[in-house]
């Protein structure tokens, strides 16, 4: 690769990380105990620029590849942050850019790209439909120039912190159907305009993540803000899951350096029986396990990332990335409680809330079990169990 390249991404590196030593640990350690949303962090990111990296600049956004998004993301977990606060902005904007039209495209970029218009909630999770996405319910009826809404949507993060929700609802009955991956419909919703039928409550979950419940009662939604063709969403939300794997498991790997940092740190100057932890092979061992997983986990995630910039199929690499490295940061995250022994439990150290917040990465956005189905079923062969 191109050292200007190499030199681009180490400075873009650099910078995020510089950016986040104004956020130290007893910032995260507020919010978390506070439930508070990060507001000044995000706020610090938007205007530097990064949390813009995907908008073309064109519409003022920086640009960038989904390599160098991931760099960010990476870092800003590595620094014992959470990009999982505004993530989705990153995730949910190929949907815009590849399916919104020109002028949806003139609307909204630049206001997003400037800090002014917040795209941070993305729902498709159902009650009723779980990982089974072509089983949601919340319909979208077509009366005249507006859709109505109906239904319910839970685990709809950040959706108190966003104007912008983008939201996948049926827009054909299930049982109409011939091709069951049709009839759903995406929508940029923008809810300042809402006037009714939205109602969105906060759901108590164990980590700072800011996820509610959003129940919709015909709410209106004017057709220009729907997203490309009708009863094409599935397509375009799937268009995006290369992407989000990516970004998932770039966090991954941050939260999985942060663990062997802290871990071989604390193993390092803890001394018990007379000698640091660490010259123990039961607590040093792991670590250099864990650190090893981390790194191969690494590699997959820039060959998806350079595949993916590269406009080639990248499927079975973001999925593997997404694998190993939320598996990776989750084994890094328990032998770092490990090795603190009593302490990996004081809130104090830091490492129980980014114990917590790196396991939902196992689970969330997407469960490991259908990264695996994906792996076994699109790119081994092998038959379907759905
Ligand atoms: C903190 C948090 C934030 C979230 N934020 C959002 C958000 O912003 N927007 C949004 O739309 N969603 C969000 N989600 C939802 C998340 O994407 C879903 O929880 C996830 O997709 C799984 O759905 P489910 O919880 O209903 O699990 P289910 O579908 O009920 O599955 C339960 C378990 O069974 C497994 N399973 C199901 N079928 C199979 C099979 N055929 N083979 C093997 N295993 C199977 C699953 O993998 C999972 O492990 C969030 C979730 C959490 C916890």
């Amino acid at each position: 690769m191109e050292s200007s390249v190499q030199e681009a991404r180490q400075s873009i590196r650099e910078e995020v990380r510089r950016l986040c030593q104004d956020f130290p640990d007893t910032y995260w350690q507020d919010v978390d105990k506070h439930e508070k949303y990060p507001q000044e962090f995000v706020d610090a990111l938007t205007t530097s620029g990064y949390l813009a990296a995907l908008i073309p600049e064109e519409y003022g956004g920086a640009g960038l590849g989904i390599t160098e998004a991931s760099i960010i993301l990476e870092e800003i977990n590595r620094s014992g942050g959470n990009g999982a606060v505004c993530h989705a902005q990153m995730y949910t904007m190929g949907t815009l850019l590849r399916h919104g039209s020109d002028e949806q495209k003139r609307r909204y970029l630049p206001a997003i790209a400037q800090g002014k218009l917040r795209l941070q909630a993305f729902a498709v999770t159902e009650p009723n439909a779980g990982s089974e996405t072509t089983r949601i319910e919340t319909r979208a009826v077509l009366k005249g120039d507006r859709y109505f809404v109906t239904g319910q949507k839970i685990f709809i993060s950040r959706a108190h912190y966003s104007d912008l929700m983008l939201l996948l609802a049926r827009t054909t009955p299930y049982e109409e159907l011939k091709d069951k991956t049709q009839g759903l419909s995406v929508f940029l919703v923008d809810m300042r305009e809402v006037k009714k039928g939205l109602e969105i409550q906060p759901l108590d979950i164990m980590v700072n993540h800011h996820t509610t419940t959003c129940f919709f009662e015909d709410m209106e939604v004017p057709v220009e803000n729907r997203l490309g063709d009708e009863g094409k969403g599935f397509r375009y939300i799937i268009d995006g899951w290369n992407a989000e794997r990516i970004l998932v498991a770039s966090e991954s790997i941050g939260d999985g350096r942060w663990f062997v940092d802290r871990a071989s740190k604390y193993a390092t100057n803890r001394v018990v029986f007379g000698r640091p932890i660490g010259a123990n092979q039961g607590i040093q061992f792991p670590i250099s396990k864990a650190y090893a997983h981390v790194e191969a986990a690494d590699l997959m995630r820039f060959t998806a990332a350079s595949k993916f910039d590269r406009g080639e199929k990248c499927g079975a690499e973001a999925n593997m990335a997404k694998l190993l490295a939320s598996e990776a940061a989750w084994e890094a995250a328990d032998v770092c409680m490990s090795t603190y022994g009593g302490y990996g439990f004081a809130r104090d150290y830091d490492v129980e809330r980014k114990f917590r917040e790196t396991r939902l990465l196992v689970a969330a956005p997407v469960s490991n079990n259908m990264v695996l189905a994906f792996l076994g079923q699109n790119v081994l062969g092998m038959p379907k169990s759905y």
